[in-house]
């Protein structure tokens, strides 16, 4: 029996600009670097969860642009299985990533294209594919009424939900109560809860708010912090790993949502999959960029042996 996990979600192609500075509005800058790569969290926890050794099946729309290409070609070194419709008359979605050379620090544009016209349609034309599916999950990059729709037929079959809440929306009661998991980051927990969270207490009582509001459990990443699970009856907290040193934390939370995913379709139990997300997760962000920083199986296994 191979475990099955099946993602909705975005591809987009991230152009990422490293200048002094912005330009202003009617100024051409000269940059010191760019780079192309793929991006989109929903592809990203795609190649994620395939690394990590599960069968997973990739919902979304591209373009027939080269973007459209990149993706396909990125799915297919991964063993990502793409459940797309490639259409001519809208762009595949990319993301202008401005880098400030001095700080790092990153202003960004994305432009879902095609991806904002993911239907209730779509979902319900992958009904069997979904509702077979150990683990389904899906994020906010795309619309809403798809995303709903796909959680309610994963929920109708057999599949375990896993909703990550990004980018930071609030989210009704009724949507809450479709997820098995939700995966919020630290500033998306605060966004649905109103709690701060700087701490692990303030995890917990965020975590335990989302439960209150309907969700089976919550898991909130806390960057370095590490991971807290809390399904209202049982807590765990798993402290981050150290895989090396950090060159590019961005992705981490792809990372970490994608292995989940895995180890929850091979149905193990909370501890054991937050132990093995957070160790992919530690892996991507010792590596650049998004998706071609995904650990493998074998590597995170050899990771949590040293530890
Ligand atoms: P991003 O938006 O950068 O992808 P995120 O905000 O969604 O990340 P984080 O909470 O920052 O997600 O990180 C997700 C998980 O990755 C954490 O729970 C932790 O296990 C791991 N992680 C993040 N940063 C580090 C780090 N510096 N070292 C080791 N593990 C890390």
């Amino acid at each position: 029996y191979v475990s099955k996990v099946v993602i909705l979600g975005v591809f987009l192609a991230d152009a990422a600009f490293r200048a002094e500075r912005l330009p202003r509005l009617g100024e051409t800058l000269h940059g010191s670097g760019f780079a192309l790569g793929p991006g989109g969290k929903g592809s990203n926890q795609a190649v994620a969860a395939a690394r990590a050794g599960a069968k997973t099946h990739f919902i979304t729309r591209l373009g027939t642009d080269n973007f459209g290409d990149m993706a396909v070609d990125l799915w297919r070194r991964a063993g990502v299985e793409p459940v797309i419709e490639r259409h001519a008359e809208h762009p595949t979605g990319a993301a202008f990533i401005f880098i400030e050379a001095h700080s790092g620090n990153n202003a960004i544009i994305i432009s879902p294209g095609v991806a904002e016209t993911i239907s209730v349609a779509d979902i319900e034309a992958q009904q069997a594919l979904i509702s077979g599916a150990d683990v389904f999950v899906t994020q906010f990059e795309q619309p809403l009424p798809p995303a709903r729709r796909a959680l309610e037929i994963a929920r109708e079959g057999k599949a375990l939900t896993i909703l990550n809440p990004a980018p930071a929306t609030d989210i009704s009661n009724d949507l809450l109560a479709l997820c098995d998991i939700v995966t919020p980051n630290e500033t998306e927990a605060e966004l649905l809860t109103g709690v701060k969270v700087v701490s692990i207490a303030d995890a917990q009582q965020a975590a335990m708010a989302l439960v209150a509001r309907g969700a089976g459990a919550a898991i909130i990443t806390l960057g370095e912090k590490g991971a807290l699970y809390n399904n209202g009856a049982e807590s765990v907290h798993v402290s981050a790993v150290n895989a090396g040193a950090a060159v590019d934390t961005t992705g981490a939370g792809d990372a970490f949502n994608g292995a989940l995913a895995a180890a929850l379709a091979r149905k193990w139990p909370a501890e054991r999959a937050l132990r093995y997300a957070s160790a992919a997760a530690a892996i991507s962000v010792t590596r650049h960029g998004t998706a071609p920083a995904m650990a493998s199986d074998a590597e995170i296994n050899a990771l949590l042996e040293r530890q």
